[in-house]
């Protein structure tokens, strides 16, 4: 079995001037796993679009359509930040696919693990809705035709800053999905708080964990030790998705945290323990947000390098960010209201 699989997908024809959700974003983890030879010792998986069957699993065909008949219009914007063009459907198409081309290596066990430098991101769109840069909810697709492939349980840990309202939603009342957030706080989309817990039989089953502005590598590390990887231990899932965005990191230049390339390659390298002992290391990743290229270079490579078993080579051009907010307390609130200690 081989340790990694690579799918990618840089959209190029979905972009627009000046915006920082751009195809130079997988241009840069391309060329960095490039320049540290890490991509001949990947398996490339070919590219292909999500069929509609795939899609309507999350979404609505309302969404599908409003998609199609705005770039048939010749694009345009369906909120201040998220745009469509002529091209974006099967772009995004073709994103969720390369999501699915992972996920099917790993299920059909070609190999352990995958990653998928992929955009648009996902983890903003709902069932019905395009927002937060997002068209399709790529880690939900691949979700639930992980579960259509009959994956009973599975986990989606989302490290990206922002919450995903949209992976969220989608599974909100499903006990089979344990979804696990990261996120700042308060910060777009504003949901996220750690009382959102899921709904009926999957009360629990969603856990978020809000931190403040300007926290960094002490906080997000002692927020995965004391609850990401508690709640994975907890769940046992049978897969792990990462709905992987850098843009925690002190470099970037939209939020508000100060996560170094060290504490995000930590904080991956927990969770990549973690699925091995619990789900023999078969972890499928991608890409969501993250808009300054070093970040996503860096932060990309030693992600690959952690998945082939290699000791990640450290940022050239490390920072230093202050010392963040103390989280123990938080982190004591999130764990008593998941059930994390009774
Ligand atoms: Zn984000």
């Amino acid at each position: 079995m081989h340790p990694l699989a690579l799918a990618t997908e840089s959209a190029e024809e979905h972009a627009e001037a000046g915006h920082p959700e751009r195809p130079q974003r997988v241009a840069a983890v391309l060329r960095q796993l490039e320049t540290r030879g890490l991509r001949p010792r990947m398996l490339a998986l070919p590219a292909r679009e999500a069929t509609d069957a795939e899609l309507l699993r999350v979404h609505d065909r309302t969404l599908l359509d409003a998609q199609a008949a705005l770039a048939a219009r010749g694009g345009g914007h369906v909120d201040a930040d998220t745009y469509v063009t002529p091209g974006s459907p099967a772009a995004a198409r073709r994103a969720a696919g390369a999501v699915l081309a992972a996920l099917d290596a790993v299920l059909g066990g070609e190999a352990r693990t995958a990653f998928a430098a992929v955009r648009p991101p996902g983890h903003h769109a709902t069932r019905d809705e395009m927002m937060g840069f997002c068209l399709l909810n790529n880690v939900a697709i691949a979700a639930a035709s992980a579960f259509a492939a009959g994956v009973e349980r599975l986990a989606v840990v989302d490290w990206d800053v922002h919450h995903g309202n949209g992976t969220q939603a989608i599974f909100d009342a499903d006990p089979r999905l344990l979804y696990v957030s990261t996120h700042a706080a308060p910060f777009y989309p504003g949901t996220g708080h750690y009382r959102e817990r899921g709904q009926g039989a999957a009360e629990g089953t969603k856990v978020n964990v809000p931190l403040l502005h300007g926290a960094g590598d002490d906080a997000l590390l002692a927020a995965f030790e004391r609850v990401v990887v508690p709640s994975l231990e907890r769940f046992r899932p049978q897969l792990v998705l990462v709905s992987c965005g850098w843009d925690a990191h002190a470099r970037d230049p939209l939020a508000p945290l100060a996560v170094t390339t060290d504490g995000y390659t930590r904080a991956a390298r927990l969770v990549f323990d973690a699925a091995g002992a619990l789900c023999a290391g078969r972890v499928v990743v991608a890409l969501e947000g993250g808009y300054d290229a070093h970040a996503l270079a860096w932060c990309a490579s030693a992600l690959c390098e952690l998945l082939l078993g290699d000791e990640p080579a450290p940022d050239p051009e490390p920072l230093h960010p202050p010392p963040g907010p103390d989280v123990s307390a938080l982190l004591d609130a999130v764990r008593e209201a998941v059930g994390l200690v009774r």
